[in-house]
């Protein structure tokens, strides 16, 4: 079937979440397909953060620690994300950072694995993981003396026995979009008696996540991605309740204290997740990164996750058919699997260099999403591999488009590959100004 904008057109009247694209503030003309990297802002949040800054802290004061309830907002933040994730009520907490949450949670279950016996000496990841993570674990593993193994994704489950800790994975993954099944993993990985962490950067709030219902041990992910807490926003952390009051995390600051103004000079952490905290919390930060949980919140009553789950993969199967349908013959291959149980929210294309193209141009994967991105169509770039690269398989470079099913509609997509086809066609990728690097890709 030849796809048409009209078809795209009727997709968006009949979509029930539609509505939902009204909590956000996007600017005029432009299709934002990078939600994945950096969400957009909600229009609660300029409101919200002058309330707190304005009434709360300049009015209020110090009594706002109590009287607007900012102690407990890590708390209350954890409670209202916690069904996205499959997780139960005080089991999660906002606060921190994705890295410095990891490693929290990595160094916990390395103790638990420590308190089995010194057999077990690998942390297992992918070679493809988020880099900070593999930065996370190096540290960790260095500290500790122990060896951090970096397999490819069909090497996962053969990786483990043990000699193993921890398996360490991020669900989606950050450059392909491939998806991970988390039960399957998590049971390989306890068939062995090794803990799973799981990074959720790339899968909360857009896949449904079970982590209770896959039996995993710990979690942590992003806030600033597609819950639209804002730059920088507190990211999160979840350790099953069987670990939570018996872990130890090495962060022992006074937040994670069972009575922080008891101001005793020895450490007793607090029960449950709540000893996962460290310091005072970035409470204007909290507030803002609360105006992205109300939307999901409001997307409860249109059918929540699932209902986000159905549009982001319509929408990311009608971006594959358009690019194959009308972008032919421009070189372009799809990075992210077909198959739906195997795919987060996310397409990744690359692309192989062209007769005729340049050759000091190199694929045009980077050129292309600038010349994009000067059409208004945001998505990003992702460096694949060296060739040399130590991976049995390379990663090419990447055109990452993320599908925020909350804001993005259908004809956005129609006209993301028109715009991607009129770039291509024209050789437009080709200009200098689109082939000079930023700092930030
Ligand atoms: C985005 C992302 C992070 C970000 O970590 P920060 O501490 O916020 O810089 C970490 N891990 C993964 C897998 C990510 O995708």
């Amino acid at each position: 079937m030849t796809l048409t904008l009209d078809h795209c057109r009727a997709l968006d009247a009949q979509d029930p979440l539609a509505p939902l694209r009204g909590h956000f503030q996007l600017p005029p003309g432009v299709i934002y397909l990078d939600g994945n990297s950096l969400g957009v802002l909600p229009k609660a949040t300029a409101a919200r953060v002058a309330d707190v800054v304005t009434r709360e802290w300049g009015t209020d004061l110090i009594k706002s620690w109590n009287s607007a309830g900012w102690f407990d907002l890590p708390q209350r933040l954890g409670d209202q994300l916690a069904p996205l994730v499959g997780a139960g009520p005080g089991e999660l907490v906002c606060t921190d950072s994705t890295s410095i949450n990891l490693f929290k949670v990595l160094s916990a279950a390395l103790n638990i694995a420590r308190s089995q016996g010194p057999a077990r000496r690998r942390i297992v990841s992918e070679r493809s993981n988020f880099p900070t993570d593999l930065y996370i674990a190096e540290g960790l593993a260095r500290e500790r003396g122990l060896t951090l193994d970096l397999v490819e994704p069909e090497g996962i489950t053969a990786a483990l026995g043990p000699d193993v800790a921890v398996l360490m994975l991020t669900h989606v993954n950050y450059r392909t979009g491939a998806m991970h099944d988390m039960a399957a993993l998590t049971a390989a990985a306890h068939a062995h008696g090794v803990l799973c962490v799981w990074d959720l950067a790339h899968s909360a709030g857009a896949v449904p996540v079970d982590l209770r219902g896959a039996d995993a041990d710990f979690a942590i992910g992003c806030g600033y991605k597609y819950l639209n807490g804002g730059p920088g926003a507190p990211a999160f952390v979840w350790a099953h309740p069987r670990h939570a009051s018996a872990g130890w995390q090495p962060l022992s600051g006074w937040w994670g204290h069972a009575a922080p103004f008891a101001f005793t000079p020895d450490y007793q952490p607090a029960p449950g997740i709540t000893r996962y905290l460290c310091g005072t919390q970035p409470i204007i930060s909290l507030s803002a990164l609360q105006c992205g949980l109300d939307v999901f919140s409001a997307a409860e009553a249109l059918g929540g996750m699932a209902a986000l789950r159905t549009k982001s993969l319509a929408l990311t199967d009608l971006f594959i058919a358009l690019v194959e349908q009308r972008c032919a013959g421009h070189g372009l291959g799809l990075v992210t699997p077909r198959a739906h149980a195997q795919r987060g929210s996310q397409v990744c294309l690359m692309r192989e260099a062209q007769a005729g193209d340049p050759r000091e141009l190199g694929t045009g994967a980077y050129a292309i999403v600038q010349a994009l991105i000067a059409r208004g169509v945001i998505g990003d770039f992702r460096k694949g591999d060296a060739p040399d690269s130590a991976s049995a398989a390379p990663m090419p470079d990447i055109l990452r488009f993320g599908f925020t099913p909350l804001y993005v509609g259908f004809e956005d997509v129609w006209h993301a590959v028109e715009h991607l086809r009129q770039v291509l066609a024209s050789g437009e990728w080709q200009r200098p100004e689109f082939n000079r690097s930023h700092a930030v890709t």
